[in-house]
């Protein structure tokens, strides 16, 4: 028997087929549950989490935002909690998926009416988009499914339910044969992709669309101080489906896909069809952080 990893269940370090919830967990039938998405990476110095502190404050934001009033733990106790789970499991380099959940003895799908609970969970996981996607880029298409309104499902939270609106887009997008969907914000402009936050390059200027309708993504933040580090300016902009097609460069980032080319958008070409220089200097920036070999790499990376 393969050995099984060990969640991290309110406080309690239990084998995954051990880790259960209960069936009428309301959260499984309203979609109330708030996660967060973070990487561990192998360093000289012994496995790291990238900004730890970040991930965990977007994890209690999200659930304030889904109107939680109170969590059992402070999110400088998650964040232990996601360092005791890398530690426990003896991993190098792992992602880590803390999810905060709602169960309510009344079965409501009132907040009030029932209690959070937490779960933290490590596995180990490669390139999301595949290691040759890392250099050779992906196919994308712009999704017949629109992003959600800010005033519809909250687009600053990480809520469970917000995803039944991703996996609609990345279902689609895999079966006419892409990696992975751009989806357009409700007034039809480019919002984010199914899980990344997106960016272009056009004339040597780096543009992303702003926050109101896209999810604040962590990555995304890191590579704009990134890019504004390596001497690049970058704008954050309404950015419309055309502008995508005669862009220069693109590229997509995000926890778990980490930073990878686009080379095709619905069948054109973006730039040379292969990683433009502004992408390839970015991406080698993010790694060398992520892996404690940059200048900026002690103030991101938390050591486990
Ligand atoms: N947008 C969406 C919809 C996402 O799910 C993610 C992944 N969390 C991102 C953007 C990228 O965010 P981050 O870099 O914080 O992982």
């Amino acid at each position: 028997m393969p050995k099984e990893n060990l969640i991290w269940m309110d406080g309690e370090l239990l084998e995954e087929s051990r880790a259960t919830v209960p069936f009428l967990t309301t959260a499984l039938h309203y979609g109330l549950g708030v996660f967060e998405g973070i990487r561990c990476y192998h360093t000289a110095r012994g496995p790291a989490i990238f900004r730890l502190d970040e991930h965990m404050q977007r994890l209690v934001n999200s659930a304030k935002i889904l109107g939680f009033r109170s969590l059992p733990y402070t999110a400088e106790e998650l964040g232990q909690a996601c360092k005791q789970v890398v530690k426990a499991n003896g991993f190098e380099a792992c992602y880590i998926r803390p999810l905060i959940y709602h169960t309510s003895a009344q079965r409501s799908m009132n907040i009030d009416a029932g209690v959070a609970k937490v779960g933290i969970a490590a596995w180990e996981w490669g390139a999301y988009l595949g290691d040759e996607a890392l250099e050779s880029g992906v196919r994308m298409h712009v999704s017949s499914f629109t992003r959600h309104h800010p005033n519809v499902m909250m687009t600053k939270a990480k809520v469970t339910g917000n995803y039944a609106n991703s996996s609609l887009a990345k279902t689609e997008s895999v079966r006419l044969g892409f990696d992975e969907a751009v989806m357009l914000d409700p007034q039809g402009f480019v919002a984010e992709c199914s899980g990344e936050n997106l960016f272009i390059v056009r004339d040597g200027v780096i543009y992303t669309p702003g926050t109101p309708t896209v999810l604040e993504g962590i990555t995304r933040d890191a590579l704009m101080e990134l890019a504004a580090g390596l001497g690049h300016r970058v704008v954050e902009t309404q950015i419309s489906r055309d502008q995508l097609y005669i862009a220069d460069e693109c590229f997509v980032c995000g926890t778990a896909a980490e930073v990878v080319p686009v080379t095709e958008i619905d069948f054109r070409v973006i730039g040379s069809g292969k990683m433009g220089p502004i992408t390839r200097a970015i991406q080698k920036e993010f790694f060398a952080l992520v892996h404690g070999e940059h200048a900026r790499s002690a103030e991101w990376l938390d050591y486990v």
